[in-house]
């Protein structure tokens, strides 16, 4: 066996020194070459070292390669070689959920629970006119509320935790209890910055994706990635360009999947709606909270059983679901799972297994939740625009210390300013509404991430609206497939119901 380490990811200042040192000449450095040598791999028998130094030594012959088989051959998965990481500062709340709507990339951001929050927003183009004194002047009262609850929410989390107050580190936590709930009076315009890093593949879908979008600072942060990507590697981000595209190719960048398929689809689903008028439901969900359950794998654990006697044995799919069936009836199903959950920890990932049970909710739930609910990339969301309608969500800590009324004035004057913005623009009028305000989800995942969202969220560490969301789902999931979820707890609560199980 030999393994080479072939590149890594290196900060930009060093790859600009290398550069500037004048050693390499006029040798492009670019992470095509790399992507370029592996694609090359399929149809070349020489050692992929030396498809390597080939693709280094003539980047303009790696870079024709490049767009050969990513975009005549489609051979799309290529592109997945080459990485890049960005810093994005400056960027709205707002837009970092466009952003972060691709699930296969990497994302790190700043904490509005472990930060203090400055006041600063993202005036958006859209209302750089007539409508900016009330965009800026429903900004500015909410961060007003903000500094004000800041302070009251302190004192009461100090009072509320004064053994806390000893250990630095304690003391942060305090403090962060305060931060994250007072941060449910700012808006969606609220600064943020992140780490970011995607392959060229997924780099390539988003910033399409991203250029369709109707608001201008998502479009903006698109043209950002491609100016920047586009110039190190333009062999890969390629589809970007229309202009590049025409020259290329010869016809033009066919985006219209991008830019018409959503308009089309909202105009399509509100019309059939209308035309059906009113609509009594005829089904009613399960429900915890602002959770409904609704879909679940029929025969959840009899699906999760059935495939660890057929990943672990080599019978049949028919004789696994049998036995599997056999076990539910005849009581054996529990002790099976039990001894094959013996060496499971809280810190792994349940088995793969476990991918065999779905379950389907629809979640009513606030812009600070769904801020952490879209991180968990290993399901599938699908959301709504945030909706005044919905009502808000109030932190506790905000009732108990009698600032609510503050609040809900807060909220309201903020949906009564979304109202007058839509009428500039409706998707950036959202830029007002506040981490207080709600929206519809829907989100299915399998028994292996609700293992997962289950041991971060709604664990004690985990904030309180995510783990009162996170907990609804899980305990509505456990009533359908108590065996596939019997482990699937928070952290804290893992080794109590671990040692329940095995009965120790
Ligand atoms: C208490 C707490 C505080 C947090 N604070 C912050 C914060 O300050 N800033 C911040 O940005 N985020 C923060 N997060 C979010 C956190 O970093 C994760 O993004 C989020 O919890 C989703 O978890 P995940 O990425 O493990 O899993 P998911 O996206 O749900 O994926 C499930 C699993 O799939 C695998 N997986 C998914 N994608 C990849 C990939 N690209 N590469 C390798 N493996 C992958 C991993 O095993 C992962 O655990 C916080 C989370 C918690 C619980």
């Amino acid at each position: 066996m030999e393994v080479k380490l072939a590149g890594y990811n290196i900060d930009s200042s060093v790859i600009e020194k290398i550069r500037s040192a004048g050693s390499l000449g006029d040798q492009p450095l670019s992470p095509e070459t790399i992507a370029v040598a592996y694609a090359r791999i399929s149809r070349d028998s020489s050692p992929v070292t030396e498809l390597r130094k080939k693709a280094l030594a003539d980047v303009e012959a790696a870079r024709k390669s490049a767009k050969s088989i990513v975009f005549e051959m489609n051979h799309q998965s290529v592109a997945e070689h080459a990485v890049f990481n960005f810093d994005i500062l400056d960027i709205s709340r707002l837009c970092v959920e466009s952003l972060e709507w691709h699930r296969l990339c990497s994302y790190t951001e700043k904490s509005q629970r472990y930060q203090e929050l400055v006041g600063d927003f993202v005036l958006p183009k859209e209302f750089e006119g007539e409508a900016r004194p009330l965009f800026e002047r429903t900004m500015k009262d909410q961060n007003a509320l903000y500094s004000k609850a800041f302070k009251v929410l302190l004192e009461y989390f100090k009072g509320k935790y004064p053994q806390m107050l000893d250990k630095k580190w304690d003391r942060r936590t305090v403090e962060g209890y305060a931060k994250e709930d007072a941060r449910y009076a700012v808006g969606l315009a609220t600064k943020a910055q992140l780490g970011f890093t995607a392959n060229a593949r997924n780099l390539e879908y988003l910033i399409r994706r991203l250029r369709a979008n109707p608001l201008s600072e998502v479009r903006n942060l698109g043209e950002e990635f491609f100016r920047l990507a586009g110039n190190v590697a333009p062999s890969l981000i390629l589809l970007t360009d229309p202009a590049e595209y025409q020259k290329e190719y010869g016809r033009p960048l066919n985006d219209d999947h991008f830019t018409k398929t959503h308009p089309n689809a909202s105009r399509l689903a509100s019309e059939t709606m209308k035309n059906f008028g009113e609509i009594s439901p005829g089904r009613e969900y399960p429900t915890s909270g602002d959770v409904k359950i609704i879909d679940w794998s029929e025969g959840a654990d009899r699906a999760t059983l059935q495939a660890i006697l057929h990943s672990h044995t080599l019978a049949s799919v028919e004789a696994c679901d049998e036995v599997a069936g056999k076990l539910i009836r005849d009581g054996g199903a529990k002790d099976f799972i039990q001894d094959y959950l013996s060496y499971a920890n809280p810190w792994e990932s349940a088995t793969r297994e476990f991918e065999f049970a779905d379950f389907t909710f629809e979640v009513i739930l606030s812009s600070a939740c769904y801020g952490q609910m879209k991180r968990h990339r290993m399901s599938s969301q699908l959301v709504q625009p945030y909706d005044p309608e919905l009502g808000f969500t109030y932190p506790p800590s905000v009732i108990e210390t009698g600032l609510k009324q503050e609040f809900e004035d807060n909220y309201k004057q903020s949906s009564e300013a979304y109202y007058e913005l839509a009428k500039y623009s409706r998707p950036a009028a959202q830029y007002v509404l506040t981490n207080g305000h709600r929206r519809r989800m829907l989100i299915r995942a399998n028994a292996r991430e609700l293992h997962h969202i289950s041991r971060l969220r709604e664990d004690a560490h985990a904030q309180w609206d995510v783990r009162k969301v996170s907990g609804d789902m899980l305990s509505l999931a456990r009533e359908k497939s108590p065996l596939s979820l019997m482990l699937a707890w928070g952290k804290d609560r893992f080794p109590g119901k671990k040692n329940g199980m095995l009965g120790s």
